[in-house]
């Protein structure tokens, strides 16, 4: 099948636009796991599980709906970004999850990684700064029934002592170096995984916790909106 040149709907009412609106969300998602995550080498069956569950067009803006299940990051509103679902993959398979785990997750964003983590884990607090995602990705969480999952806001980079220790800390978002808290609020054997670098490019790391050292290996290289706070990078001004 050839594209049409002058890209006109012509007299049947086929518009690529309306059909791809059309497509269910199931079989867009059954696709995405497939092409974007399995064959690009995640393998935790329980990863692929969340994913093909959790539907990320739930979290995103209506105008971006389309896209939902495209191979990219989409704008969520204050210049900020809900990740590529293959991050998200990433960041859920890296720590190892098997079920019993408390987990902290930096940077809430529209709630998406949140809600796959809350499949994968016993608990999930996620901590976001801007206080209006919070209060929607609160709601959005407790719509769509991820019970498991408390929504707080304030600065990340602190973590979030009250409920430390934790067996695995995300941070979606980049950060200049590891913020010390984090590293504290992890359990013994605990893992981070976080984006380390500049604002531009960075390394996601997994840092594992060893009584007061901690191992380092670097996963993929990727690009996430900055860590502001206080051992992120110092907010915009203006
Ligand atoms: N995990 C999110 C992606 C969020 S993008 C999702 O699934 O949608 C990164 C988020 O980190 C943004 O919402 C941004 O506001 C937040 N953020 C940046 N610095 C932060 C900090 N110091 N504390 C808490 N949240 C922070």
């Amino acid at each position: 099948m050839s594209d049409s040149q002058d890209g006109s709907a012509g007299g049947n009412g086929f518009h690529p636009a309306a059909l791809t609106a059309q497509v269910d969300p199931a079989l867009r998602r059954r696709e995405m796991v497939e092409r974007q995550l399995r064959r690009r080498g995640i393998r935790d069956e329980r990863v692929l599980a969340a994913m093909l569950s959790v539907p990320r067009h739930e979290f995103i803006p209506p105008e971006f709906a389309n896209e939902a299940y495209s191979d990219r990051p989409l704008p969520i509103g204050h210049g900020q970004t809900i990740s590529q679902p293959f991050m998200v993959a990433a960041m859920a398979e890296a720590p190892g999850l098997s079920g019993d785990e408390r987990v902290l997750e930096i940077g809430t964003g529209c709630g998406y990684q949140a809600a796959v983590l809350s499949l994968l884990v016993r608990e999930v607090h996620t901590v976001e700064m801007y206080e209006d995602l919070a209060v929607d990705s609160r709601e959005r969480l407790r719509r769509l029934g991820y019970g498991n999952v408390q929504v707080h806001v304030g600065d990340g980079t602190l973590g979030w002592p009250d409920e430390a220790p934790f067996e695995a800390i995300i941070v979606t978002a980049a950060a200049p170096d590891i913020p010390p808290p984090l590293a504290a609020q992890l359990a013994e054997g605990g893992l981070l995984i976080l984006p380390v670098g500049t604002p531009d490019e960075q390394r996601l790391l997994r840092v594992q916790k060893h009584g007061s050292a901690l191992s380092k290996r670097a996963l993929y290289h990727c690009r996430f909106v900055p860590l502001v706070g206080q051992y992120g990078w110092k907010p915009k001004s203006g």
